[in-house]
């Protein structure tokens, strides 16, 4: 099972989940679930943030409600209908951190050396747009380019986390796509200006679909694959990152307190390449889902 956040009728932010191949309104469910319990007074899940920050967001949690409810009802009522109107797992995050060079290939690839400690640095939120969403390039941006990532949702809050304990720390993992203006970022490299505005343009942030709870993966060796109109451009495995989730989450809450809802990024492969108008770029991890949007 895995949940995403989709507009219903009227723009109603809701939670849906994936079971069994078809999608189903979990926010429904919910309800229906509360009822059957007769826990009228838990809280509204409208928001899978909100499912997180409450620290709802399990596999079990969904298990429960979705089992349960199929002793007593059918659920054909609560199945969804194409299109899904996806928005991003997580809409308000307190903060983007997206880590740099963490693939050997990919630090090479640009010229960079291997770095020794992490390195990272913040997106915007605003930045953030969901699954079939346009990715759109101003003019006289010069290069732009993807970047594939694995992304991971935080899950309680936490500071100098130990890297012991750090993959308690995680809620989901999800797809997201560092879009990067790369000349404005090599134009502020050289002048030694921080590399935020070239990472935060409006729309470089894709997103999504969907939030694997964590408990859903049995090792955390996961195969990510990024298609560029069709052709295959990026592909790793999270084994061959440079620093592990565990040793990302330890570093980066020694200097910021992680809260439920931030997301990390954790780096791209190498394999990057420009975006023009008109491409499509697919973001792929099989046990997560595709990640598909074309460039205005
Ligand atoms: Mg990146």
């Amino acid at each position: 099972m895995k949940a995403f956040s989709f507009t219903a009728e009227k723009g109603v932010p809701q939670i849906g989940i994936e079971y069994k191949q078809e999608f189903y309104n979990f926010s429904l469910a919910w309800e229906f679930y509360k009822k059957l319990k007769n826990k009228g007074q838990g809280p509204e899940l409208n928001f899978l943030q909100v499912m997180v920050e409450v620290d709802f967001f399990h596999l079990d949690t969904f298990q429960e409600v979705v089992f349960a409810l199929q002793k007593v009802r059918p659920m054909d009522d609560l199945k969804l209908k194409p299109p899904y109107n996806f928005l991003p797992p997580v809409g308000r995050p307190q903060k983007i951190l997206c880590v740099g060079r963490n693939y050997r290939g990919h630090a090479e690839e640009l010229g960079n050396a291997v770095p020794e400690e992490p390195i990272f640095f913040c997106k915007a939120p605003s930045a953030m747009i969901a699954h079939e969403e346009r990715i759109y390039i101003p003019p006289d941006t010069g290069r732009v380019d993807f970047e594939g990532e694995l992304a991971l949702v935080v899950g309680k809050q936490g500071h100098r986390i130990k890297e012991k304990d750090a993959l308690d720390y995680i809620a989901g993992f999800s797809l997201l796509n560092d879009v990067t203006a790369r000349d404005t970022q090599k134009k502020d490299q050289k002048s030694g200006r921080p590399w935020f505005r070239s990472k935060s343009f409006d729309t470089f942030c894709p997103f999504g679909p969907f939030l694997l709870p964590k408990e859903a993966i049995h090792d955390f060796d996961l195969d990510l694959l990024v298609r560029l109109n069709g052709d295959v451009r990026q592909t790793a495995s999270s084994s061959d990152m440079i620093f592990s989730f565990a040793e990302i989450i330890s570093y980066i809450s020694k200097y910021c307190t992680l809260v439920p809802g931030d997301v990390i990024a954790t780096g791209t492969p190498p394999g990057v390449g420009e975006l023009r108008s008109g491409d499509t770029v697919e973001v792929e991890v099989v046990e997560i889902g595709t990640l598909r949007n074309t460039v205005e």
